[in-house]
């Protein structure tokens, strides 16, 4: 049985704009104040990140009694509900906001709509920081459904004014499966103009449709708490490939590699490039001769980062990438 023997990447792949912009909030922020920085939640949903951070004195909190008088908050990427921002506030900490403005989008949606009477049906993960956040936008009147089953049995008080809201980093097949079920349910459900997925998780996942029919194996490099690595991974088997997804390099198994020549390689939007570099020289090292990239789409998205933390003063912290 012949080995491994290519490597083929999916574009793109790794870091979208919104993490990029959450770790660099993070380093400015030990740059211009110091260590410690408290951060809620992970700041991103990937192991190397955080431990880089923590390296670097960011220490990271669920709890916010868990942080000291007069400390520098950042909020996570994922967003915080409307309660988590006012004690926050009431503690009187220095905070800033990572709350990817794709998240931040769909809050603000949640608040309009809100004022107009509208009572909304979020579809998303349960448990995921997320979609906490954005449910704790409001104090009643969000009704979570995980999958078409749970459309059946959610029961808004009215069904005149109903809208849709989703996490960013669904299945975007299965979010439009659920979004239909939905509006057969709801005939007058008002929907995103545009969808709440964001650009990135669109973008990798059609990379890795691109990518799947192509290789033998697709391995996405991600952590077990990031959801749209997990999606990746699910979308590369649902295609016909097996898929694994590992945290770092030293969790791939040579089992998985034998009898597979082409090696499809992608990383969720949390995963730096440096993880996926370790990977492929471990798949080298297990027989691969040659990497090569799919075509895919150039991203240009760039978000600004937050008042207080764009100062030229500001020395540039040396970036995890
Ligand atoms: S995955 Fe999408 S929503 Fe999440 S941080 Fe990246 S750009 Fe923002």
């Amino acid at each position: 049985m012949g080995g491994v023997n290519q490597i083929v990447l999916a574009e793109p792949r790794g870091f979208c704009a919104g993490v990029d912009r959450a770790i660099e909030i993070v380093e400015r922020a030990l740059a211009k104040f110091g260590a410690p920085i408290y951060v809620r939640h992970e700041i991103v949903h990937n192991t190397y990140v955080v431990n880089e951070l923590k390296a670097k004195g960011a220490v990271f909190i669920e709890d916010l009694a868990e942080v000291p008088p007069g400390a520098t908050l950042v909020f996570s990427a994922h967003g915080v509900s409307k309660a988590v921002e006012a004690e926050a506030q009431a503690r009187g900490f220095s905070i800033f906001d990572a709350t990817c403005p794709l998240v931040t989008k769909v809050h603000v949606e949640v608040a309009k709509l809100a004022r107009e009477g509208y009572e909304f049906i979020m579809i998303g993960h349960k448990g995921h920081p997320e979609v906490e956040g954005t449910m704790g936008q409001l104090d009643h009147g969000i009704h979570l459904v995980e999958d078409v089953e749970d459309v059946a049995k959610v029961q808004p008080a009215q069904t005149e004014k109903l809208a849709v809201v989703t996490q960013t980093t669904l299945s975007v097949d299965d979010a439009a499966e659920i979004a239909a079920a939905v509006r057969t349910r709801f005939p007058k459900v008002r929907e995103p103009k545009q969808q709440d997925i964001c650009y990135a998780t669109q973008n990798r996942q059609d990379a890795v449709k691109l990518l799947s029919p192509q290789v033998d194996i697709v391995i996405v490099v991600g952590s077990p708490t990031s959801s749209n690595s997990n999606r990746l991974r699910e979308l590369a088997e649902r295609l016909g490939t097996p898929a694994h997804m590992v945290d770092s390099a030293a969790e791939l198994k040579a089992e998985w590699f034998e009898g597979r020549a082409r090696v499809g390689l992608t990383a969720g939007a949390s995963a730096p490039e440096v993880l996926v570099a370790e990977v492929i020289e471990r798949i080298r090292a297990l027989g691969a001769v040659s990497v090569r990239s799919m075509p895919g789409i150039e991203e240009k998205t760039k978000f600004p980062l937050p008042k207080g933390l764009r100062l030229d003063d500001i020395p540039p912290p040396q970036h995890i990438s």
